[in-house]
């Protein structure tokens, strides 16, 4: 059986018990801000299982897509070396949500595994923990295994809570005996040794207790069952083989990066390593990419840099010379696309990404590695073993080494880097480095508390935008109030609302509350979940809880924010249709006539190109598009080409926003038709991180105005040009062109002046021993200028040791010139470094020729003793 048949036949077996499959997660946690992945099939139920939220759901089954790496669960050193050591991997789970309980979940396991899959039952054992009487009896009732085949376990092995507090309950796991000819082979070797020979395969939690903050356990009055199998692992069961990355899961993978760096899997355990890292780095880094992360230093990109520069490193072991790691990932999307969809779509990005990423570390890859052999050879003839903190932060800094790149290759040569350096080179950088929690954001107890007593907020402002309605809350301070007196700031909830509450990058509404004797001028509306909050001042009488007030829009307002809106959409389609379909959105801001679009791409849009893209948009918005909203299935909605969200999870009934060939799930508010939008203008285009590029553009009379501006800057030109737009261009070239001819006049003229002049500045010369020196001042515009005057003066007169100074730009300059012969003697950088010492600055260079100066003026004069000075001490030395 192949991994994918494996999955399938348990998503199927458990349906057919009654288990709703639902789709994985995204890889990165919804509902968990302090989680930095999804690394097991219970995360994406966590609010169901503490009560938090409220389902009609009872079972659910899932191939969950997790991932181990950085945070807590830092394994990365060791994938490759072993077995079964992952960055990325699937868990089989079934769930239930105070539904069945222990007996089911141990006889659907035990069904499953003995009937389905026909795994031998002789080489099953299971573990429990050690007081659970309950689960022990019922292993053998139900599976009929003797009770010297089941194993009692401590707190440490088998017993699960999903924090210090809240619920948690034994745990029972099914162990495979892959024979006695595997693991340590020593005659007492049984369930719970070290070694590889007993296999957990599957974990049974037994969600019972709840467990408060003082430590005490009290039985959950419906207990819960959460269950976790890892696929890879099971596959190597199924299909006998000692390694995960011996199963059908890895090898096409291998085959592809062996194939490339045309070495054989299994012939070498050096080169092996090295092609497990590539494939499952591959894995990890295809499904981190397609659910929206991108590499970066920071947070879950700066994971998955990690991943990919180590993967590229074992591709430069491996000799591999180009450009390789994207095809990997190519054959990941051929092996799994087919369940994971979210490849397929992401295949062009997951391509530009990794290449990109790949040709940067490789600018910096082979000289990084140098410096660190350099470093090896010299620490190992002074008997150092620690490499020092500066070297490994440079590398970090300036060659992009991950640390713990920088730490493994350390190891492999038999050294150690100096951590407690390096973090403290990283002191100034760490707040850019470290995780701050992403995500979902706090959501304020006050609003959980409305959300406790079942207050909602209907939306009704797709279609009005004037509603009666009821007031539900009154906020002011972060407390609830009966009632407001006029004066105050306050936040006011309602049954039902017009005013889109901020979300999804467009900005609330503003607009008013009032009845016959009051008037509230709401400044802000914002969503919190299912509860819309108008915040704002009463100007007039008094709110009371319950009582029923109509509330208005903005509406010319809310029509600019609408065309903002679904310019974005139509900028979105063109992009992709422009530059690529690797172009997704990765945040956007949708103001009044105004908005922000962030996308990936990885290289500046070129001018010509954005001037295509903004005329594409408004062909669109010419041909006034009807904008069509239908609310439909999100699978059906994703299926037919709906542009969805990276890594977002959605509800089953979306909102689908159409809009000639633009398809988007979208809940933010939209015009009827595109001519609405008016006129569409880019005002511009940057990169805010590595591959993830920011346009920004106006529409509506936002755009008329802009191009207003522009007008005028033009007329005020012409003016002052004296000339007419037509000629505007070449009147400033014309110009450019005078001025440069009469700048070379100028200079032809001073340099002539010059020379007429230089008879009397030699002759101002001194004499030291045998030695002519002139130290003069005189007039330059710039230091090029200076040393041209210097030139001319050397040209005249070979023989002598010159240095000039002159004010520019309210500071000194010096250079000085040393005839080579004397230089065994003289060395002008000391010379113009002393000097500018003396006049608060700096200089240096060779030792016939340097440069200096500095800005404390007042010491002009005394430059010229100074320099004599140092002159006489080195000649009389
Ligand atoms: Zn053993
Ligand atoms: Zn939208």
């Amino acid at each position: 059986m192949n991994s994918s048949d494996i999955r399938d036949s348990f998503l199927k077996y458990f349906e057919s018990r009654g288990h709703r499959i639902l789709p994985s997660s995204p890889l990165v946690p919804q509902n968990d801000p302090t989680l930095l992945f999804t690394n097991a099939g219970m995360v994406q139920f966590k609010d169901i299982f503490t009560g938090k939220e409220k389902t009609e759901l009872r079972r659910a089954t899932t191939s969950q897509k997790c991932m181990r790496a950085g945070g807590k669960h830092n394994d990365l050193e060791n994938v490759g070396h072993t077995a079964r050591h992952h960055t990325f991997f699937e868990m089989l789970g079934n769930f239930s949500f105070g539904d069945y309980f222990k007996k089911d979940a141990i006889a659907f396991a035990w069904e499953y595994l003995t009937e389905v899959l026909r795994l031998d039952k002789e080489r099953l054992y299971v573990t429990i923990y050690k007081d659970d009487e309950e689960a022990f009896r019922l292993w053998q009732e139900i599976a009929k295994i003797k009770s010297d085949r089941i194993y009692r376990m401590g707190e440490k092995d088998n017993f699960w809570a999903m924090g210090d507090t809240g619920p948690c309950g034994p745990c029972s796991e099914i162990i495979y005996d892959q024979g006695k000819d595997v693991g340590c082979k020593r005659p007492e070797c049984s369930v719970g040794c070290d070694c590889d020979r007993f296999l957990e395969i599957w974990n049974l939690v037994f969600m019972q207790y709840e467990r408060d903050s003082s430590g005490n356990m009290r039985p959950l009055p419906r207990p819960s069952i959460d269950t976790g199998m890892g696929l890879e692992r099971l596959a190597a069961v199924l299909q006998k083989r000692l390694s995960n990355f011996d199963t059908d899961v890895f090898a096409e993978i291998i085959d592809t990066a062996s194939s490339i760096a045309r070495v054989q899997y299994h012939k070498d355990e050096r080169t092996d390593a090295s092609l497990r890292v590539i494939a499952d780095h591959a894995r990890a880094a295809a499904f981190l990419i397609s659910d929206g992360i991108l590499p970066s230093n920071e947070g879950r990109g700066y994971v998955l840099r990690r991943i990919i520069r180590r993967a590229i490193r074992h591709g430069h072991l491996l000799g591999i010379k180009e450009t390789f790691f994207y095809k990997v990932c190519d054959s990941v999307i051929a092996k799994m696309g087919n369940h994971y969809n979210e490849l397929v779509r992401g295949k062009e990005l997951i391509d530009k990404a990794t290449r990109y990423e790949e040709e940067r570390f490789r600018e910096t890859l082979e000289k990084g590695l140098s410096i660190l052999q350099e470093e090896f050879e010299r620490l190992k003839t002074q008997n150092i073993s620690t490499i020092n903190g500066e070297t490994v932060f440079r590398l970090y800094d300036t060659y992009g080494f991950p640390v713990d790149l920088t730490s493994i290759i350390a190891r492999e040569n038999g050294f150690e880097i100096d951590a407690i350096g390096f973090e403290r080179e990283m002191e100034r950088q760490r707040e850019r480095s470290e995780w701050k929690g992403s995500g979902e954001n706090e959501i304020g107890h006050i609003y959980k508390e409305l959300k406790n007593r079942g207050i909602k907020s209907l939306f009704t402002g797709y279609e009005n935008t004037e509603e009666s309605s009821q007031v539900e809350a009154i906020i002011v301070d972060g407390r609830l109030v009966e009632e407001l007196e006029a004066g105050r700031v306050a936040e006011i909830v309602l049954n039902k609302t017009p005013f889109y509450g901020e979300s999804g990058g467009q900005v609330g509404d503003t607009g008013t509350l009032e009845s016959q004797n009051l008037l509230f001028r709401v400044e802000q509306t914002k969503k919190v979940e299912d509860i819309i909050i108008h915040k704002g001042v009463l100007q007039i009488g008094h709110i009371r809880l319950k009582e029923q007030i109509y509330a208005k829009l903005d509406t010319a307002r809310r029509d600019r924010i609408r065309a903002a809106h679904s310019a974005t959409h139509l900028l979105h389609l063109v992009l992709r249709r422009t530059l690529g379909s690797h172009v997704k959105q990765a945040g956007s801001l949708v103001e009044p006539d105004r908005l922000r679009f962030d996308f990936s791409h990885f290289e500046q849009i070129p001018f010509e190109t954005l001037e295509r893209i903004e005329e594409e948009v408004n062909r669109l918005i010419l041909a006034n598009l009807k904008s069509e909203v239908a609310v439909r299935d999100v699978k059906e909605a994703i299926e037919s080409g709906a542009m969805a969200l990276f890594g977002e999870k959605y509800g089953e009934k979306v909102r689908v926003v159409k809009m000639g060939d633009s398809l988007e799930l979208c809940g933010g508010t939209h015009v009827r038709s595109t001519g609405e939008i008016g006129y569409f203008y880019i005002t511009k285009e940057s990169a805010i991180a590595s591959g993830v590029r920011r346009i920004e553009a106006v529409c509506g009379l936002n755009a008329v105005n802009l191009i207003f501006e522009k007008r005028r800057i033009v007329r005020s030109l012409e003016r002052l040009l004296n000339t007419n737009q037509e000629m505007l261009e070449q009147s400033v070239r014309l110009m450019n062109e005078k001025i440069s001819k009469l700048e070379e006049k100028i200079q032809n003229y001073e340099e002539r002046m010059f020379s007429y002049s230089l008879d009397n500045i030699i002759s101002n010369s001194t004499n030291i021993d045998d030695y002519r020196i002139l130290v003069s001042e005189v007039s330059a515009s710039d230091v090029p200028d200076l040393r041209r005057k210097m030139d001319i003066i050397r040209e005249r007169s070979k023989d002598l040791i010159i240095l000039l100074f002159a004010r520019i730009n309210e500071k000194i300059s010096i250079v000085m010139s040393v005839p080579k012969d004397m230089t065994n003697k003289i060395d002008a950088s000391l010379i113009v470094r002393e000097v500018s010492k003396s006049i608060g600055g700096t200089g240096g260079g060779r030792k016939d020729m340097a440069q200096g100066g500095g800005t404390d003026l007042s010491k002009i004069d005394t430059i010229k003793d100074t320099a004599i000075k140092a002159l006489n001490d080195i000649i009389h030395k």
